[in-house]
């Protein structure tokens, strides 16, 4: 991944901000200029909880390269405390000791690598609280 491209995706990698709309009072992440439910542009920037619980999981085990390194990995269906939802990785737990409903946080962690010289990409992911 390039500098510019992580530049560029740094509200989505954090987990920092989504947008509230104002017509239909949507809360959704990523921020974009319109709402993905009812497309209004009448939105805000929000910040958002950074905790929430478990609606969906799954285990990835094919991947883009840059990702190779954490594979197979868990990615869920997080529900924050706010109400938006986001799928995002969960990590620092087994598969099999995650349950529909559990509390999660974000954290910041390593999400890419381009090898062993190359760029490392951090993000957020979600851990067990
Ligand atoms: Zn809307």
């Amino acid at each position: 991944m390039e500098p510019p491209k992580i530049w560029r995706e740094r509200r989505q990698r954090y987990l920092t901000l989504g947008i509230l709309c104002n017509k239909c009072q949507m809360k959704s992440f990523p921020v974009t200029d319109f709402c993905p439910e009812c497309s209004s542009n009448d939105i805000e920037e929000i910040k958002l909880a950074q905790t929430g619980k478990v609606l969906h999981f799954t285990r990835v085990t094919q991947t883009a390269d840059v990702m190779m390194f954490n594979t197979p990995y868990i990615i869920g269906l997080i529900e924050l405390d706010d109400g938006t939802r986001v799928t995002g990785q969960i990590t620092d737990t087994k598969i099999e000791d995650l349950k529909y409903g559990m509390k999660v946080k974000t954290v910041f962690r390593i999400l890419s690598k381009n090898g062993e010289e190359g760029l490392i990409g951090y993000g957020f992911k979600f851990i067990p609280s």
